[in-house]
């Protein structure tokens, strides 16, 4: 199946978009951010493509339960920190726990590529938001 030149534009831009930002954003964000310079690009054509973009390793996923995926073009091993009110992710800059992933293999045969931890919890902006009304 080859791709047609706007095929790799439009995946291209999308990279582009998802490298610019940190805040991890939803596809629909990325769909919104897009429309101004690629009008001709539908929302199945951004979610095409990024699949294709995490099948290929350009991007990771970020699955949260029952939130919206979001995306990531930091596909290095990090850590994750999402606000349970807003909604929120931020880069967690905890050193990467590579030891656990030698325990894993230990326990369970498997050859481990990779693990991931999510931690949540109220934002800075949700807290000041929110006042001291909590406790
Ligand atoms: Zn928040
Ligand atoms: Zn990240």
């Amino acid at each position: 199946m080859a791709l047609t030149h706007r095929q790799t534009k439009q995946r291209r831009a999308l990279l582009d978009l998802l490298r610019s930002t940190k805040s991890h954003p939803t596809a629909a964000w990325l769909y919104d951010g897009l429309r101004k310079n690629h009008p001709e690009m539908s929302q199945g054509t951004v979610y095409r493509n990024l699949s294709v973009l995490a099948e290929q390793g350009l991007v990771q996923v970020l699955r949260s339960g029952s939130a919206q995926d979001r995306f990531d073009a930091d596909t290095s091993l990090h850590y994750h920190v999402a606000c349970t009110r807003c909604g929120r992710v931020d880069d967690l800059p905890l050193p990467p726990e590579t030891e656990r992933n030698k325990a894993a293999e230990a326990l369970s045969g498997y050859r481990i590529t990779g693990h991931r931890i999510d931690y949540y919890g109220i934002c800075p902006e949700c807290l000041s938001a929110s006042g001291s009304s909590g406790s």
